[in-house]
């Protein structure tokens, strides 16, 4: 019988990556920014328009790259991150997948310049639903500047499923906040329409985290530090009186990466037993360091969710960290003459 099974073309196949990598705009933000820190800059400054629709334009001073590798990083599975599987125990860069650019450029239209330390020229490039249109040496500044337009432009189905501008602008400001809390000695700046909405200099942890939330966090950060085999933890909680209605100021870091666990959300908040009111969310901003080859962090594109080895004995160290720093800096019950 005949075959029927082919190879799909490459921005085919891309494009079909891309339904995982890129859900929004926040997510093309995310894959720059995480670049951006990857190629070790120090500035980086992220440009949107109608919340990420029409652009989203990343620029950093980070390595750049030659005419070779500005083409190639374009490629499905093309990175200059890892070699083998075993390089995925070790990770010390956000990306390794290689998948990005090549999703986000199967779906809308991509401009890039970029030049390293050791050319005089960089390279200019324009590609548009995965095919390279354009590419010309140019004059540019070493590192990197790549912008995005008119995202799903070949996906009508996608691009109606965008939010209102408002919408999608506040999945920008989140991830821009997540990348920004986890890397204080880097300087970013957001411009959303034309307005600057945030500036952040380089700093330390702490005061990255008033930067980005604001000069009133200041007062209701409460320490946390511990180490021990296992982990390395540090960071913030805010004291319970500041607890807020919603769940806007959780963040917890795994390895330098933003990270969704329900499980160790929990530990946190079960260390503020009692010292809440009903339906407030405690604040806290934690960065945890563990041995890579204790976590996996590849089971989804995205890298939000993480699986470790020791889930439990995290758990109780998390607890009794948090627990301990509120009982050392004097955090009273909240009492409640209505019950
Ligand atoms: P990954 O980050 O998983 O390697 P990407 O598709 O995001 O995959 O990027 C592909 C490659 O392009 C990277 O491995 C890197 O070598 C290069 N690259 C991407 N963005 C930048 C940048 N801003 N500066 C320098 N190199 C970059
Ligand atoms: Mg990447």
């Amino acid at each position: 019988m005949r075959s029927i099974i082919h190879l799909l073309p490459d921005h085919v196949a891309n494009q079909i990556a891309a339904g995982e990598v890129v859900q929004r705009p926040a997510s093309v933000v995310k894959e720059l920014l995480e670049n951006a820190v990857d190629a070790k800059a120090t500035s980086v400054t992220l440009i949107a328009k109608e919340g990420g629709k029409t652009l989203i334009q990343v620029i950093d001073n980070g390595s750049g790259m030659g005419d070779t590798d500005a083409r190639l990083s374009f490629e499905r599975h093309a990175t200059s991150k890892i070699n083998s599987a075993e390089d995925l125990f070790r990770l010390h860069t956000k990306g390794f997948r290689g998948e990005a650019l090549a999703s986000i450029a199967a779906v809308s239209h991509v401009e890039m310049k970029t030049k390293t330390e050791d050319d005089d020229l960089g390279s200019h490039l324009i590609i548009e639903g995965s095919t390279i249109v354009k590419q010309e040496p140019c004059v540019t500044p070493v590192g990197t500047s790549l912008s995005v337009k008119n995202l799903f432009f070949n996906i009508p189905a996608r691009r109606n499923f965008l939010k209102s501008t408002t919408v999608e602008q506040k999945h920008v400001i989140d991830e821009f906040q997540r990348v920004a809390l986890v890397h204080p000695s880097i300087a970013f700046k957001l411009i959303h329409n034309g307005s600057e909405l945030f500036n952040l200099p380089g700093a330390n942890h702490r005061q990255r985290i008033v930067g980005v939330m604001g000069a009133k966090t200041n007062e209701k950060l409460v320490p946390v530090k511990e180490e021990t085999d296992l982990i390395k933890l540090m960071g913030f909680v805010g004291k319970p009186e500041f607890a807020k209605k919603s769940r806007g100021e959780q963040f917890f870091f795994v390895n330098d990466r933003f990270i969704k666990h329900p499980y160790l959300h929990h530990a946190v908040s079960s260390a503020f037993e009692g010292l809440l009111k009903d339906k407030a969310y405690p604040s806290y901003f934690l960065y945890l360091q563990v041995d890579p080859k204790s976590i996996d962090i590849n089971i989804h594109p995205t890298k939000t969710e993480v699986k470790f080895d020791n889930e439990h004995a995290i758990y109780s160290i998390l607890r009794s960290s948090v627990k301990h720093s509120l009982g050392q800096f004097n955090v009273s019950p909240v009492l409640d003459f209505n019950k």
